[in-house]
């Protein structure tokens, strides 16, 4: 699975299915990209990493960046990644420290999000040129990944395989007329990746709504869906309830579903301080994760000379989706200490004034039997008491999680469980303790803050309405999975992405490229190219913007636009590179262009805003409740919190308390040789975004279509290591395909399976979804094996 092998050379069984006068006729096989030949050797396992971070990954970090930047720009960006007068991290939303900050205030993912952006390698017209659209869709994520920075408008004309220049006035005019064009204003869909800043995330907003329409969906739908909804019902408030500094106070931190060594690099910096603390840190999750395991702080040098620190003191191996069953067994154990100990474990003060439902949640967790937790956790009974034990001492408890959380039928459920599980205790709203679902893309939780969502509440609606004098559409929009079911029907007709890679985030993949296919005009707003640029529309525009590292500068002169992190910390972000290219704009001029070009009647400056984002957030401030002095507090270095009532001790539900919640623990109809499947990530990715074939925390090099299993059960399925297989999913009576993947045996717990996201995004049904939520169901997929069957390698996967 070398790089080079994924060139056409490798792709016999592609070219003899194509049809180069049909210019869609290739879109299904490539929207899974090119596979290796089954006789390949594939990916390799070594060794795994079991320390995280440490010297190799400082290596890694210079390596990558000086390989993408050259050692000026990498300096000259790296020293002002995460700073308070530099520019935020593209990567995942975790906080910076509120006091000081180091020199180098990053991680290596994030390092290569930076280098991966700034690179200086060029996507120019010419290039697009030399490579019909065929072409480019059989090279893999890593070759686009390598192609450098799009650097001009690009136009894919109506049954062209080409992509070619367009001036940005015709390519606005373009999107005009197709909107303009709609039947209805809900024939067209405004997606946000979780990149956008605050500013580009209101303005597209806003022109949705003055367009007429909420169809806002964006990548939250996919991710935290399911801990917003929980959230807001319980606590009435959907996100995070602890600060950054909260951490180093904890007495235990449970990380559950979650893979921060990965995912969340800096996490661990807070976890080690944790540590060193005295915090005990459990660790639940059906892998065991490197970051959990050791971390070497490259910032230290005498960790990364040194053993480094352990960080989880305890490991419960839950099967996947056992949480339910787990979190019932823990609270079982202290409900039932309680009773032993004369009322001397729970929080009843707490209790009694600021919750409600408790008794019939008490109730429910008694009635629950010991068998049926410890069958469908998979823990033992020994470790949930361990467990318990850790939350019964700790007088300050924070609960961390994030989508082996979430991307469960009953991800809700999952969620409110560790609302229980905290408010036992009385853990939200004081120093240390509380809960922390932490967010995957940089801006996603600060794009819903200022109204992207297609189901904004009447409130937000309203100011809205107010402040630009139009009434505002009231009915809610189409989220992801519904947006993706109106395309596949043909009732989307046209599609714009504010960044991201739609088509390969989301699950059902060759539904989805079907669906996008339907679309009359599909446009993406973006810095490099992806596979969602290349299964399109009947036409297909590319709209290149400035990137968080880049100077912005508009007429009244240099911008900086704002974010929100995972602890509702809003704060500016200032780029300082040149940009990659004269004929990028940022993504407010680019939303500001199409509204000009759209709306022939509109209360807004548009070309104000763009002039000067000062009055974007002017307008945020009023119209958004907590940016108060939106523009003058934001200088502030490090920026400011928005309001966070539970932190506070308080609670905006109906009955101003918090509420326990009774939840049944979920059956899963395996067995009779079939398994479930979570999908994961390898630590040289950032959620689409593969930067090489390399998992060193798993051990895995030069390919990434690997299946981890139980070596229990690949002796009872007959499976061998190093043996092809494919994995067929089953939902209701539908099976999904999922070519080729190189068995590993792993640590796993039995009856699981793990393969990485988004290859496996093909066998996860669009109707697979979170009750409640909607989100989809991507961590818990019924699979069954087979051998691979290598004179079939490609057409199962067409869309029919
Ligand atoms: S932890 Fe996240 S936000 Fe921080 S540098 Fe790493 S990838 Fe970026």
């Amino acid at each position: 699975m070398h790089l080079h092998e994924h060139d056409e050379n490798n792709a016999p069984n592609q070219a003899k299915t194509q049809k180069p006068s049909d210019p869609n006729a290739h879109l299904a096989r490539g929207v899974e990209g090119a596979q290796p030949p089954l006789e390949q050797e594939g990916a390799h396992l070594g060794p795994r990493h079991t320390v995280a971070a440490g010297l190799y990954s400082i290596y890694e970090t210079a390596h990558f960046g000086i390989k993408e930047m050259g050692m000026d720009r990498s300096l000259q960006a790296l020293l002002k990644l995460n700073q308070k007068d530099g520019f935020d991290c593209p990567s995942c939303a975790w906080p910076d420290p509120d006091g000081e900050r180091k020199t180098a205030e990053f991680c290596e993912n994030g390092a290569k999000a930076v280098a991966s952006e700034a690179t200086t390698k060029r996507l120019t017209p010419e290039v697009f040129a030399q490579h019909p659209i065929p072409e480019l869709i059989k090279q893999s994520d890593v070759h686009f990944e390598e192609l450098g920075r799009i650097t001009h408008p690009m136009l894919r004309r109506k049954g062209s395989d080409y992509y070619e220049p367009i001036s940005w006035e015709q390519a606005f005019d373009l999107v005009g007329q197709e909107l303009r064009s709609l039947d209805s204003p809900n024939q067209a869909v405004f997606y946000t990746s979780g990149r956008a800043s605050n500013e580009a995330a209101f303005m597209y907003g806003l022109f949705a709504r003055q367009f007429g329409t909420n169809n806002l969906p964006d990548c939250s739908n996919m991710c935290h869906e399911s801990s917003g909804t929980g959230l807001s019902e319980v606590i009435g408030f959907g996100k995070a309830t602890v600060r950054i500094e909260d951490f180093a106070l904890a007495d235990s931190i449970f990380v559950i579903g979650q893979n921060p060594g990965t995912c969340h690099p800096r996490m661990l910096t807070e976890l080690q301080k944790a540590a060193h603390n005295g915090c005990r840190i459990v660790s639940i999750n059906p892998l065991k994760e490197s970051g959990l395991i050791r971390f070497k702080n490259p910032q230290h040098p005498f960790d990364i000379l040194g053993h480094g620190t352990r960080m989880a003191c305890l490991f419960l191996p839950v099967r996947i989706n056992g949480d339910v069953a787990l979190l019932k067994g823990i609270m079982k154990e202290m409900l039932e200490e309680d009773r032993r100990t004369g009322r001397r474990v729970l929080a009843w003060d707490f209790i009694e004034h600021h919750t409600e439902c408790f008794d019939a949640f008490a109730r429910n967790i008694e009635q629950e039997s010991w068998d049926r937790i410890i069958e469908n956790s998979g823990v033992s009974r020994d470790l949930i008491r361990q467990a318990a034990e850790i939350a019964m001492s700790s007088e300050r408890m924070i609960c961390s999680w994030a989508m082996g959380v979430t991307q469960h039928k009953n991800g809700v459920s999952n969620v409110q469980s560790i609302a229980n599980f905290a408010l036992l205790r009385g853990q939200i709203g004081r120093r240390g303790a509380g809960l922390c679902p932490v967010r995957g893309h940089s801006n996603v939780q600060g794009d819903r803050t200022v109204g992207i969502w297609e189901k904004m509440s009447p409130e937000f609606l309203s100011a809205l309405g107010k402040e630009f004098n139009f009434s505002p559409p009231e009915k809610h929009g189409l989220d992801t999975v519904c947006t993706i079911e109106s395309m596949h029907k043909g009732a989307v007709k046209v599609f714009v992405s504010l960044g991201g890679n739609f088509l390969v985030s989301t699950p059902d993949t060759n539904y989805i490229s079907e669906a996008i296919q339907k679309c009359r005009l599909t446009v993406q707003i973006s810095t490099k190219l992806n596979r969602a640029h290349l299964v399109t529309g009947e036409q297909a525009l590319i709209l290149p913007c400035l990137g968080r590292s880049e100077q912005d500068v508009q007429a009244s002169g240099p911008q900086f636009v704002t974010v929100e992190d995972t602890t509702g910390v809003v704060h500016m972000s200032r780029g300082v590179l040149p940009p990659a290219s004269e004929h990028l704009r940022s993504e407010p001029a680019i939303i500001g262009g199409i509204a000009q070009a759209t709306l022939k009647r509109t209360t807004v400056d548009w070309q104000g805003l763009i002039d000067n984002y000062d009055r974007i957030r002017e307008h945020i401030e009023h119209v958004v409740p907590g940016f108060t002095q939106y523009n003058t507090r934001v200088r502030q270095p490090g920026g400011f919190y928005l309001p966070n009532p539970p932190n506070q001790g308080k609670f905006r539900t109906p009955s101003a308390r918090a509420r326990f919640t009774v939840h049944a623990i979920p059956e899963h109809h395996v067995g009779n040789g079939k398994l479930l499947l979570t999908t994961i990530r390898s630590h040289d990715q950032f959620n689409t975004t593969i930067y090489s074939e390399n998992d060193r925390y798993r051990g895995i090099s030069h390919g990434r279509r690997v299946v981890f299993l139980n070596s229990g059960d690949m002796s009872r399925l007959g499976i061998e290591k190093d043996q092809w297989v494919d994995l067929i999913s089953h939902f209701e009576t539908e099976t999904r395909r999922a070519e080729r993947f190189k068995v590993v045996p792993y640590d796993i717990p039995q009856g699981c399976a793990a393969a990485y996201f988004p290859e496996t995004n093909v066998l996860v049904s669009i109707r697979d979804v979170a009750d409640g939520s909607n989100q989809p169901v991507s961590k818990s997929i019924v699979i069954t094996i087979e051998p691979a069957n290598s004179h079939t390698p490609t057409e199962r996967l067409a869309p029919q």
